[in-house]
């Protein structure tokens, strides 16, 4: 079991340093203590993550608006009026605030949106493959029994991964890279997430932080991704190789 986790290390004990920084709306609903507590060491530990690959500081003050519903008709007002798609949650950049239905599972959709607040902070116009890739590996973030922080993959968008690489889907990440931000969200949306977030996961997994910073440093400069990830390693060829070798061998 303990061989799916990826293992983050972590000082959990200035983690609880920065819950202050988390505003959680409770919109008719209410959360016990311990998801109270688990949201805010996660977040806290997104706003380290974010601190590391964008080699700051200041991401310990962003403040987190999260607004949770439990009632779907006052969800719904704020998803019509803000026309957000999603039936989980959403997050709106203008005013900084993240919007949550309490579903079963509102806790990784919770995770997701705060990392856009965190990340709008650091890179405003970042590549939609990094914000979103980013915010999907955040949702994966968890305590196992022993209070140890841990990161599950998510199985079937490193599935779907394996099986273009089986399908030799060769120019995928080629394609993806091309694709306008703006259709990131339109057609094959979902596969556009699975890309995402199979890059962050490889660079994290793989232990790649540091070409991650550099990447995300030219892109910053103007750099159009496929060009960082060529300056970055030498040609994009070496980075695809890299990355095929990485999911062919995923279990
Ligand atoms: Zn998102």
């Amino acid at each position: 079991m303990n061989k799916l986790f990826l293992l983050i290390s972590i000082n959990l004990i200035s983690l609880s340093l920065y819950a202050q920084y988390v505003e959680i709306n409770l919109v008719n609903c209410k959360i016990n203590d311990s998801e109270q507590k688990k949201i805010e060491k996660l977040i806290a530990y997104e706003r380290m993550f974010c601190n590391e690959i964008f080699e700051t500081s200041n991401n310990i003050t962003v403040p987190v608006k999260i607004n949770l519903y439990g009632k779907y008709k006052d969800y719904k007002i704020e998803k019509t009026k803000y026309n957000a798609p999603s039936q989980t949650g959403f997050y709106i950049p203008t005013i900084n605030e993240a919007f949550i239905m309490k579903g079963g599972d509102f806790i990784p959709v919770a995770l997701h949106e705060a990392s856009h607040s965190i990340f709008q902070f650091n890179y405003q116009k970042a590549p939609k493959w990094l914000n979103e890739g980013l915010a999907e590996f955040f949702e994966t973030l968890d305590f196992d029994s022993e209070g140890n922080l841990y990161s599950y993959p998510q199985s079937n968008r490193i599935k779907s991964i394996k099986a273009g690489l089986a399908f030799k889907d060769t120019d995928r990440l080629k394609n993806f890279f091309k694709i306008y931000d703006g259709a990131f969200y339109g057609h094959g949306v979902d596969d556009n997430y699975n890309t995402a977030y199979s890059m962050i996961y490889y660079f994290v997994k793989n232990k790649s932080t540091r070409a991650l910073k550099n990447i995300i440093k030219l892109t910053a400069k103007g750099y159009d991704t496929e060009k960082a990830i060529e300056l970055t390693y030498g040609s994009f060829n070496a980075f695809e190789a890299s990355y095929k070798q990485f999911y062919s061998l995923h279990p």
